[in-house]
């Protein structure tokens, strides 16, 4: 399977995220147990950027994501303490993210209007929209575009020190090809480059 690789959208959600495209915003991003706090990137496809890449090698086909576009923060402590204020929703939110993305982002999912005019509830709705933003990717961009290959030749039918096969003598496995998969930052070359070094010591 295609891993570290680009998520895909369809239908209405494209072309939301078409229309951010190039805006990148600090997240994190989880599915299931795993989390991955770095930047995301929309594109005219869907989602890019090195969190979702990351999180790809994680996600099963169909899976949603759930993305906190604002980790550091807690939005509904910030709206809570303007709840007098006469700022427009989008206004305040562009404190906080690219404009353009403040003003797309809103206008999909909350009526803008004065602070001062939302229940305590509706403050809530939209503090957790943002700090939970559920995300059903179609698909990935595949092979085309994906940086590594999730699964291979099983590593317990390998030797670990010399790579070679346990059942046929002389046949050896290194690298992309057998069933390791690292995070972004080096470990696949890091991994292709030892596995290459031991397998090429013993033959
Ligand atoms: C766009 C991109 C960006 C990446 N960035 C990173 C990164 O930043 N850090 C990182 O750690 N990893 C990165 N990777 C992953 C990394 O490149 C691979 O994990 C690593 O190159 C795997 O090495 P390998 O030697 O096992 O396989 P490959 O590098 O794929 O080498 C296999 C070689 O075999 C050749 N070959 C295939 N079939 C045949 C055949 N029948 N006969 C002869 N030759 C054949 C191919 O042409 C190729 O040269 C990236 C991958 C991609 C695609």
């Amino acid at each position: 399977m295609p891993a570290l690789v680009p998520l895909t959208m369809a239908g209405d959600d494209r072309n939301i995220f078409g229309e951010l495209s190039g805006i990148s915003v600090d997240s994190m991003v989880s599915c299931g147990k795993n989390k991955f706090r770095e930047n995301i990137l929309f594109t005219h496809k869907g989602l890019s950027g090195p969190a979702i890449l990351q999180i790809s090698s994680y996600r099963k086909e169909g899976e949603a994501i759930s993305i906190d576009l604002l980790p550091e923060k807690n939005l509904f402590e910030l709206l809570s303490e303007n709840n007098k204020s006469k700022i427009e929703l989008t206004n305040f939110i562009s404190n906080y993210f690219p404009k353009r993305f403040a003003e797309v982002f809103c206008d999909k999912y909350f009526l803008s209007k004065p602070l001062n005019q939302y229940s305590q509830k509706q403050l809530l709705n939209i503090s957790d929209t943002f700090h939970n933003w559920k995300v059903k990717p179609s698909g990935t961009e595949g092979f085309d575009k994906a940086e590594v290959t999730l699964g291979g030749v099983d590593t317990n039918e390998l030797s670990s020190k010399t790579m070679e096969s346990k059942k046929v003598k002389g046949l050896y496995f290194i690298g992309e090809v057998v069933d390791v998969t690292g995070w972004l930052g080096g470990y696949n070359f890091q991994w292709a480059w030892a596995s290459g070094f031991a397998a090429g010591k013993a033959v």
